[in-house]
């Protein structure tokens, strides 16, 4: 995998340094030996891992071009797909909020281990206070997209962009999803598909036209039972 993945990361036009490739084993290593005292991912074979996430979470680029941007990851869970960004993207403004206090205890490991800075914040989403908007908002594999654009659409600064990860489905979830980003004054930008090994993936591409009414988001009890 060391050759494939590097093959990959250079389709991307990116290149490892030293550091970064001790980054990624670091991760790889702490995160299986988390994994058998808690569940934080159920792929756990390094070749699939290392392409599933963090070759996947790498993937966000072909969205849009990143260097010192402001990206709050929301349901960010083991790190996906924040924490590769930040190694391959130093300069990257990472903050993540996740509602599992026993995942932001790993987190807060795991960015100590690869000597990273990354501000991890405990709670719901939909709970945090809208002090910060930031650049890029990102979720991947949190909740299907009616639900996910009102937990993260609120974060976006005007002008920037919320982006899912998601698999092959998502057409459905894209109708349901267009009247809640007119309400929060957000427009739908496009998607992109591509492959990681024989797994078709998307990413939902939102931009953020205008402030969202600090009505946004809603109680989860809403937002799950009567979606925007
Ligand atoms: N993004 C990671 C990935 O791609 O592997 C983790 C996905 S995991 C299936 C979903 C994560 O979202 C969990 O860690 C969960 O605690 C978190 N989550 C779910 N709803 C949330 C919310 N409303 N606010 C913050 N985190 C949430």
């Amino acid at each position: 995998m060391n050759e494939y993945f590097i093959s990959l990361l250079h389709d991307l036009d990116l290149e490892l340094s030293e550091r970064q490739w001790n980054q990624f084993h670091t991760y790889y290593d702490l995160l299986l030996e988390w994994n058998a005292q808690m569940n934080l991912t159920s792929i756990t074979d390094q070749d699939e891992v290392f392409l599933k996430h963090f070759y996947d979470s790498l993937c966000l680029l072909k969205a849009r071009p990143l260097s010192d941007q402001t990206l709050l990851d929301v349901g960010s869970g083991a790190g996906f797909p924040s924490v590769p960004l930040k190694i391959m993207f130093p300069a990257l403004r990472v903050t993540i909020i996740d509602a599992l206090q026993k995942r932001i205890r790993f987190l807060e490991t795991l960015v100590d281990r690869l000597d990273i800075d990354v501000e991890l914040i405990h709670g719901r989403a939909e709970e945090h206070p809208r002090k910060n908007h930031y650049d890029l908002v990102t979720a991947r594999a949190v909740a299907a997209l009616p639900v996910l654009s009102e937990l993260c659409v609120p974060f976006v600064r005007p002008g920037g962009s919320f982006l899912a990860m998601k698999g092959p489905n998502y057409q459905d979830e894209i109708k349901l999803m267009k009247h809640g980003l007119d309400l929060m004054n957000a427009e739908l930008k496009g998607v992109l598909e591509y492959e990681v090994g024989d797994y078709a993936r998307s990413i939902i591409m939102v931009r953020k036209i205008a402030p969202s009414s600090g009505k946004y988001p809603r109680k989860f009890s809403k937002i799950k039972s009567k979606p925007l």
